[in-house]
């Protein structure tokens, strides 16, 4: 049975690359039908927030990756915030300690560096193991200094190595990683024991994260050891390291970076399935000619072994191309209840819920649904596009853009118009037969190409130079709006 998890340390907005390494834990579980563990890594206190916590709470609730144990839902090795089991780790350093695993250290980061450069290594050489093999007595004077010791794990003297599921053999050499702090002087635990510790107790069994992490493996390989010496842990963990995430040149996507942001992608009026589906691609793919593909699709074909070791691109127009295809997929009335709070957010309607909507804009965003749904890449946009409909103004300001389309021909083309339309029965205020008099009037009579026909007109209907589908708009709006926008344009 694998058992994965997703462990972020709430210290910030979600980003692209955290929710990635939820969405493949996710897959990973969903496929084999194993576990998927969320737990909070809040062991610093000076950067971890509440806020944060909720933010990622909200991610992962938003995007549907759902989880079998751990926060709010509980489950058999809680609790699963690491700030409520200092006790346990307290614990296991004590053991760690008593079977010589770790031993306290009392050097300063000063003296470790003076150390250092008197022996002619490197300055940023890190520790070197003085304190290993303190006998009492030296640690009794340490102690009647003042000092309070820190715990360090104490690293073997051989080659660490292991199979990553992503990268094959990896080997770091003996001596190459210094022995490390799990324990601060002040008895804070530390990630480097936290994180092992409660994959052990937690009885994860394959880990996958970040490759910014593959450094801090070989340490938790021997701190993995020694727990399965102590009978804190049962087997060894399988490790999986994915690809960094690039964002624009040849630079890390930063979390700062507001490509990276989650919530602006969802501001946005990315939908859940286009963000993950896009998420998805940052290092795997479901076949070579295909990129556009389900959760359901995901789950069957997923295989962390096949996820690609070297970097993975983040292109924002990409994403928005996949975006605007899972936008097609959805049914019309899916799609208007997601889009209304994006229309409420922006002014447009009453309410942010379908259900709160008048009868007026129920039916007339109902009736455009089908003319923008393929229109629109993102939710944001459909306010842009339902807008004019909706508005019972008889006079839409032309935007910067809009005003360019109105040539020297314009009010000769709206008079052709208005007359054409005014003599158009209110029963036959139809798509088609709007369509057919305006041919009549402007091309066939007036000699004017469509191009120069129609711009005017359109402009006048919605005050911008892309919307929905004219004829169609004209219909929804009704005539009397409709003739009155374009005779104030006129005007
Ligand atoms: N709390 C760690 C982080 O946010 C998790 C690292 C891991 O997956 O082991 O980076």
């Amino acid at each position: 049975n694998v058992r994965v998890r997703f462990c972020p340390s709430p210290t910030g907005t979600p980003h692209v690359g955290m929710v990635r390494t939820a969405l493949f834990n996710w897959a990973e579980a969903r496929h084999t039908h194993g576990t998927f563990v969320f737990r909070i890594e809040d062991t610093d206190a000076q950067r971890d927030s509440e806020e944060s916590y909720n933010q990622i709470l909200d991610a992962l609730k938003w995007l549907g990756l759902d989880w079998g144990e751990g926060v709010e839902v509980g489950g058999p090795d809680g609790p699963y915030r690491q700030s409520e089991r200092t006790d346990i780790y307290k614990d296991v350093a004590a053991k760690l300690l008593e079977a010589g695993y770790a031993y306290e250290s009392f050097s300063t980061p000063e003296e470790i560096e003076a150390r250092n450069v008197a022996a002619g290594r490197p300055k940023a050489f890190g520790y070197d193991g003085y304190d290993r093999n303190l006998t009492e007595e030296q640690k009794d004077a340490f102690r009647a200094e003042g000092r309070k010791p820190a715990i360090r794990l104490r690293m073997p003297d051989e080659d660490i190595a292991f199979d990553d599921l992503i990268r094959g053999r990896i080997e770091f050499k003996a001596g190459s990683v210094p022995d490390y702090v799990i324990v601060r002087p002040n008895g804070d635990p530390l990630y480097t024991l936290t994180n092992p510790v409660d994959d052990a107790m937690m009885r994860i069994n394959v880990v996958l994260r970040g490759e910014d992490l593959l450094s801090s493996t070989p340490r938790q390989i021997v701190l993995y050891r020694y727990l399965i010496e102590l009978g804190v842990a049962k087997e060894m963990p399988l490790f999986g390291h994915m690809p960094y995430v690039m964002g624009k040149g040849k630079k890390k996507l930063s979390k700062r970076d507001p490509e990276s942001n989650l919530f602006l992608h969802r501001d946005h009026g990315f939908i859940r399935e286009g963000l993950l589906n896009y998420l998805a691609l940052l290092g795997w793919s479901i076949s070579a000619d295909r990129d556009v593909f389900s959760m359901d699709e995901m789950i069957e074909k997923f295989d962390i072994r096949n996820v690609k070791a070297n970097p993975a691109h983040f292109d924002i127009d990409k994403a928005i191309a996949i975006n605007a295809e899972h936008v097609r997929m959805l049914e019309p009335q899916d799609f208007l209840n997601r889009s209304v709070p994006y229309l409420h957010r922006d002014g447009v309607v009453s309410a942010d819920n379908w259900d709160a909507l008048t009868d007026r804009e129920k039916s007339v965003l109902t009736a455009a649904a089908p003319l923008v749904q393929s229109r629109v890449r993102l939710l944001g946009e459909v306010a842009g596009m339902v807008g004019s409909l909706l508005s019972a103004e008889e006079y839409l300001e032309p935007d910067a853009d809009a005003n360019k389309q109105l040539k020297a021909s314009a009010p000769d083309v709206l008079d052709k118009a208005i007359e054409a339309l005014d003599a158009v029965d209110e029963a036959d205020w139809k798509t088609d037969n709007l369509h057919e008099t305006l041919n009549k009037a402007l091309i066939e009579e007036g000699g004017y190409k469509p191009r120069l026909a129609f711009g005017p007109v359109r402009v006048a209907m919605s005050g911008r130079r892309v919307s929905p589908p004219l004829f169609e708009s004209m219909e929804i709006v009704g005539k009397p709006v409709s003739v009155a926008r374009l005779r104030n344009l006129r005007a």
